[in-house]
């Protein structure tokens, strides 16, 4: 750029050759003045401009470079960009060319590659600049398109990769919508899932809507929205205008958000929709084929990992009903042993009340056999009450509601006492002895759930009496160490091989053949989980096995008062209404009451009781759970909730101690008593806590 350097002529000059040469060169050329006017351009710089011959004479460069323009890609005004090259001109320092962006009168948007250098007179003067530009548009575009390529694929790639490490689907949605609306550079995208119904797709994930519509917002699943489009037909629903499109009305979500082009891509296939991803923008825009191909992909990598994730939860819906099955078969073992605590219950109940019988016909009944006898009658029955709510509480073995306090040795005894029948009698009548002992300190807690505690128990124990096939020794015994309760189930039988225990705890394995679920032990495993517990098992072929439950201990609590509620005594009198569709139950219940003054009415049927309590108030109505034909207690109590809500609803069931308590209170159920009752029982849930 300095003096010594060849002359350029310029064209105003008086050389004709080189004067046409300017003219003729492909290129656009002009020179400026040293303010930057342009004083003379070619016929190729008109013709690239799309201005008439001589129309840029006069103009400033700068102003004609109205759009941003970029060095490097890095993006300034045009005028900055003009004013810092003539100054690097000026000081003789050394430029490259720049990109600047034109406006063409047509509405064609030019992309202009620019260089400029110094121009000097004959004395060696700088006296302007002399620009040459080229018409860059279609070479940028093809290079910004393959940048967006290989953002495209950057992106799909580093989405699949993370499908295969098998991150939660939620998340995987989430980074799907942030995915799509970064690459594709849009303010809006979605992840919509079809819902059940298959009219509604529901917002799952998305970016740019306004607060509280990711997880609430619907659209409809139909044609009039471009995400149900794409749904029912199954190909990307590429739209550059909404406007353009007038059945497009459906979506809500758009139209707030002034959404007016986008791309809606089914995820998952037509004949198994998962639902829809999409990407919208506030301004009109033509999408290239590629951007809908990229979000196709993204789509398809989230569609493969939704559909491993529905397979897993099939496989997890399996199990539990493995689960469930497994449970199953120990109430099944089970009951043989409960058939016979209950058919010695009915023995002494049927045959005492022989005796009480007998004892009444003769001329002067003896009152003291009177009272024993029917005293052990009272026993047996109770007894037989308490066989059945065991086996009720073991079927009730899911963990609603609170956790409660456990004591481990009640829970011990207990089981020991439920698996009574099989480690007895059965393995008895098999002809080898087991002997099972009970060794747990009292006063000794944890916090859970007693029915799931009992039934894990109880597959240890089952799992036990299987190791023993020529009898032994069960020991179920529980210790602290330090804040932790141990417990144990110790069996002197066949012991597991060291691969046999390594995969005990596995969901269906068993060495057992057919005989075996293989998921008692997973059960186990899953149950101390939940009560933040722990599983080791130590065993050796022949040495016997040691399952080894730990617990957090539960924190020192006062003791509980043990005392007795104070009996109802000098209560009001109460109209109550009984309904049993057992008549003698419905008499019985008036003869317990009516020593107390209360006035018992009996019904047999919930109909019969609803007429009755159209006719007459009562205080209080003791029902039975079913009720024969026609409607039930539950829905006779929901009746006298909405209907007579002062009366008190007690439930007298033999299904009492499989329902809890918090689906009772729901039910409008007040108290729910297990039948058989004592009459103490009956006359606790008459009346409230605090009434007493
Ligand atoms: P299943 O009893 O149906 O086989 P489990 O999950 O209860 O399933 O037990 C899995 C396997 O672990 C059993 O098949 C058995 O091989 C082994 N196992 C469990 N408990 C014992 C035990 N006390 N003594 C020996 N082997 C046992
Ligand atoms: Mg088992």
């Amino acid at each position: 750029m300095k003096a010594e350097r060849p002359r350029v002529v310029a064209a105003t000059g008086t050389d004709d050759r080189l004067a046409r040469v300017f003219e003729t060169v492909p290129d656009g050329l002009s020179t400026l003045d040293t303010d930057g006017r342009i004083t003379s351009a070619n016929a190729g710089a008109d013709a690239i401009l799309g201005v008439p011959p001589g129309g840029l004479i006069g103009r400033y460069l700068k102003d004609l470079l109205r759009q941003v323009a970029s060095i490097d890609g890095e993006q300034f005004e045009p005028a900055t960009i003009v004013e810092r090259y003539e100054r690097a001109i000026a000081a003789g320092e050394p430029y490259a060319g720049f990109h600047g962006t034109f406006d063409r009168a047509d509405g064609q948007r030019l992309i202009l590659w620019m260089k400029l250098a110094a121009l000097h007179d004959s004395t060696g003067e700088r006296d302007g600049i002399v620009a040459s530009f080229a018409d860059v548009t279609r070479e940028r575009a093809d290079q910004a398109q393959l940048a967006a390529k290989v953002a495209e694929l950057t992106a799909t790639s580093e989405f699949g990769h993370l499908a295969l490490t098998g991150a939660p689907i939620q998340a995987l949605m989430v980074e799907a919508a942030t995915i799509v609306a970064r690459v594709l550079a849009v303010e809006y995208s979605a992840v919509l899932e079809l819902l059940p119904g298959g009219e509604h797709l529901l917002l799952r994930a998305g970016m740019g809507w306004a607060e509280g519509q990711v997880g609430t917002a619907t659209v409809p699943a139909d044609r009039t929205t471009p995400a149900g489009s794409a749904l029912l037909d199954g190909v990307p629903m590429v739209v550059n205008d909404f406007g353009a499109e007038p059945r497009l009305v459906g979506s809500a979500l758009l139209t707030s958000h002034e959404a007016v082009a986008g791309i809606s891509v089914i995820v998952g296939s037509a004949e198994k929709p998962f639902g829809v991803l999409g990407a919208y923008t506030t301004r009109r825009r033509t999408f290239r084929h590629g951007e809908a191909e990229f979000m196709t992909a993204i789509a398809s990598t989230l569609g493969s990992a939704l559909a491993r994730h529905t397979a897993e939860d099939e496989r997890w819906a399996a199990e539990r009903r493995g689960l469930e099955s497994e449970r199953l078969s120990a109430l099944g073992q089970m009951a043989s042993g409960v058939a016979h605590d209950l058919a010695q219950s009915l023995a002494l109940v049927g045959g005492y009340g022989q005796v009480l019988c007998n004892e009444l016909e003769r001329r002067r009944p003896d009152r003291t056999t009177l009272r024993e006898t029917a005293a052990i009658i009272v026993t047996a029955a109770s007894d037989g009450g308490e066989t059945i709510r065991r086996v009720l509480r073991f079927a009730r073995a899911d963990e609603v509601g609170q956790a409660s306090r456990v004591e481990v040795a009640d829970l011990l005894h207990e089981v020991a006492r439920l698996t009574a029948p099989l480690w007895r009698n059965t393995s008895q009548a098999e002809g080898r002895s087991i002997q099972l002992s009970v060794d747990a300190p009292e006063r000794m807690a944890i916090v859970g759930w007693p029915g799931s505690l009992r039934q894990a128990l109880t597959n240890l124990v089952l799992n036990a009496i299987d190791a023993l096939p020529e009898g032994g020794t069960i020991v179920l015994r529980s210790r602290h160490d330090g804040e932790q309760v141990v417990v144990e189930v110790v069996d002197s039988g066949v012991g597991m091989a060291a691969d046999v225990r390594a995969r005990a705890l596995k969901p269906f394995f068993t060495t057992k053949g057919e005989r075996g679920t293989g998921l008692g032990l997973a059960q186990v495993f899953g149950i101390a989980e939940r009560h933040r517990g722990r599983v080791a098992i130590s065993s050796s072929p022949g040495q016997g096995t040691t399952v080894r439950l730990s617990f957090p201990a539960a924190v020192e609590q006062e003791p509980a008062s043990t005392e007795p509620s104070p009996r109802a005594r000098g209560r009001r009198r109460l109209r109550v209404l009984a309904v049993d569709d057992e008549p003698r139950l419905g008499r019985m219940m008036a003869l317990m009451l009516k020593r107390r003054g209360d006035r018992v009415f009996a019904v047999t049927s919930g109909e019969e009781a609803l007429e009755r309590l159209v006719a007459e108030p009562f205080d209080v109505v003791v029902s039975d759970l079913s009720l024969g034909e026609g409607i039930n207690g539950w829905g006779l109590a929901e009746q006298v909730r909405r209907r007579w809500p002062q009366t008190r609803f007690v439930m007298a069931t033999g299904w009492g101690a499989a329902i809890d308590e918090a689906t009772a209170r729901a039910g409008g159920v007040a108290v729910v008593i297990a039948k058989p009752y004592h009459q103490s029982d009956l006359e606790r849930a008459l009346v409230d806590d605090d009434e007493r």
